[in-house]
């Protein structure tokens, strides 16, 4: 048995059916209520949940103000053309290596957070979000597991204007809007995961589903990502990489965000989330 674990209000909290345990409550103090603190500490994760049932619930998870799982990254990196029927749609050759950027952590928000668009061309793209447990340089493939302190659901909002304003396109800060980076609900560790490497991940938009694929479509799959990015620079408890999105993408269908719109995003094992999009301004993205 694992953990999963939900920010409530900025606190970190344990969860157990229907409800949520303050972690710092129900370890009398000896993890703080920070939710960056509790990651890299599975073991002890672990077994605080087993012993929840004689403790009395912080409240119901339902009804809790969530923030993102993980606030406050290091390292936050995203993962381009990773599935290949989504390279096909925009017409894009499979990489031959990962095709690495940069999504900065003040993209972060939590799983119920509203999406702000900018633009006319903002798009949903759902994906896994794998969250690195023990750090480490040059991880080796067969390893890389063990390196996953869990996985939660996220959103690597775009806007495609301003991704693709400049040549070659700058993904960092097309992506990387304030509130560009919903996650959660819940961070799930792989243990509670029954099938950690084929996923069904769902994106539906006002109700009508845009994105139904499986996480075992990946061109580079988590272990070939935590290695080859642990080549380069060290992995650090925290960080997070977002895996890439498959195919349904609204600009291959002319169907970009818009003021109102509800996203929905579904991972088997890891919940649902639901992002509201409301337009701040009408910066149309050619201003720039
Ligand atoms: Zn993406």
């Amino acid at each position: 048995m694992g953990f999963r674990l939900v920010n409530v209000e900025g606190r970190a909290a344990l969860v157990a059916g229907d409800h949520y345990f303050d972690l710092e409550e129900v370890s009398a103090g000896s993890f703080s209520a920070e939710p960056m603190d509790a990651i890299g500490h599975p073991e002890r994760l672990a077994a605080l949940s087993r012993m929840l049932s004689g403790n009395t619930p912080s409240g119901l998870v339902a009804s809790a103000s969530l923030g993102p799982p993980v606030p406050s990254p290091q390292k936050s990196f995203g993962v381009g053309l990773n599935y290949q029927a989504h390279a096909d749609e925009g017409g894009m050759d499979v990489p031959d290596t990962p095709l690495v950027f940069t999504k900065f952590p003040s993209c972060l928000v939590g799983p119920t957070a509203d999406v702000e668009l900018r633009s006319d061309f903002c798009d949903y793209e759902g994906e896994l979000v794998v969250v690195i447990g023990p750090g480490g340089k040059d991880i080796a493939r067969a390893d890389a597991w063990d390196h996953v302190f869990g996985l939660m659901i996220g959103q690597d909002i775009s806007d495609r204007v301003v991704q693709f304003a400049a040549q070659p396109p700058h993904f960092d800060l097309g992506k990387s809007f304030d509130t560009f980076g919903p996650v959660g609900p819940v961070l799930v560790s792989v243990d509670e995961v029954t099938a950690r490497d084929d996923l069904r991940i769902v994106t539906a938009v006002n109700g009508e589903v845009r994105q139904d694929a499986s996480t075992a479509e990946m061109i580079f799959d988590v272990p070939t990502l935590i290695s080859y990015l642990s080549r380069i620079t060290t992995l650090v408890p925290g960080d997070i990489i977002f895996t890439g999105t498959p195919d349904g993408i609204g600009v291959a269908q002319g169907k970009f965000l818009a003021d109102g719109d509800v996203i929905t995003t579904t991972i088997d094992g890891l919940g649902t989330m639901t992002n509201r999009c409301v337009r701040v301004s009408d910066y149309q993205g050619d201003e720039i």
